[in-house]
């Protein structure tokens, strides 16, 4: 197994089930979000499972900061299962756009810097109301570069 610079990110229908949950309940006032963890084979990551904030996150109108012992128990979970590794986050961005802020830039320049955490790519999903409902985009962080990639949620055209 290979890793190539992402180009794709398919949710499964667990880890869409997670974060649309989440997205339905979520107020549009607060950020909310959630780790994703899965495989990157060839240029594509699929997400296997996707974490819910945890009662101990951070939320903000314009930051957030997952749970952290939330977030490592879902890890360990989902590694015994599956095997499943830490891709990345996703998070809303209930008032702008579905683009990484300089500071999101800054936290997926920290991971992917540190060496223990051997991320290749950072995947970024976010969700940003636009008309009244929720709009997401995926992103690829490597080597300071952010681009766009595709994103398929599971039981969607996409
Ligand atoms: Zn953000």
């Amino acid at each position: 197994m290979t890793q190539q610079p992402v180009t794709a990110v398919y949710l499964t229908a667990p880890a869409t089930q997670i974060v649309t949950n989440e997205l339905r309940t979520a107020d549009h006032i607060t950020e909310t979000g959630g780790i994703l963890l899965g495989h990157h084979t060839h240029d594509t990551v699929t997400v296997h499972h996707a974490g819910t904030p945890g009662p101990a996150a951070v939320r903000t109108p314009t930051f957030f900061l997952r749970d952290l012992a939330h977030a490592q128990a879902l890890a360990d979970e989902a590694f015994a299962n599956d095997g499943s590794v830490w891709v990345g986050e996703w998070h809303t961005h209930p008032t702008s756009r579905p683009i990484p802020s300089a500071r999101d830039a800054a936290t997926y320049g920290q991971l992917l810097n540190d060496p223990e955490l051997g991320f290749h790519s950072v995947i970024a999903v976010i969700f940003a109301r636009h008309a009244g409902r929720w709009e997401g985009a995926a992103w690829a962080c490597r080597l300071g570069r952010i681009e766009p990639v595709r994103m398929q949620l599971s039981g969607s055209t996409g």
